[in-house]
């Protein structure tokens, strides 16, 4: 099948869950928080932010668990109601209306690398960054790194 460039499968471990990411995220994020390390067991997540209507699942379902987070606002993490791998998460400012899709849970992750890392001020530091990319100690002003298309995305899955 070929591969269109705005679409982007992906699948929990067992393969119960198959979704699709129908178009192109806003942004990329790789969080260095500690949040983001203790729930995927690595140095990093990289999540595709995406309106959530643009995010189907192509088989399967899933089930939203309600986890804590930083911000003591708790997010919510879609998971595979078997397996339990996480396929995205809903965070409160933008609710269910945004998915911030697990990239590593996408069959090509390697297609959307990270446009900012954030949260860096708890990086593991044995993995370098690689030179030139966008880093700030924690998070950033949209206005200052989000395309105005991408703004105009956001403002119009919020509204
Ligand atoms: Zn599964
Ligand atoms: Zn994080």
């Amino acid at each position: 099948m070929a591969q269109d460039p705005d679409t982007h499968d992906g699948r929990c471990s067992c393969g119960f869950v198959r979704s699709r990411m129908a178009s192109t995220p806003m942004i990329v994020h790789a969080c260095h928080c500690t949040w983001c390390q203790r729930e995927s067991g690595g140095p990093f997540v990289v999540n595709a932010v995406v309106e959530a209507a643009r995010v189907t699942l192509l088989q399967g379902e899933v089930h939203l668990v309600v986890t804590p987070s930083a911000s003591g606002r708790n997010q919510k993490i879609a998971r595979c109601p078997r397996c339990q791998v996480a396929l995205w998460s809903h965070y409160p400012n933008a609710g269910e209306r945004i998915c911030f899709v697990r990239v590593g849970a996408l069959d090509a992750p390697a297609r959307l690398p990270p446009d900012v890392h954030i949260f860096t001020s708890t990086r593991q530091a044995w993995l370098p960054l690689p030179p030139g990319v966008l880093a700030v100690p924690e998070f950033y002003d949209p206005a200052q790194v989000w395309s105005p298309d991408a703004r105009a995305r956001w403002r119009a899955a919020l509204a």
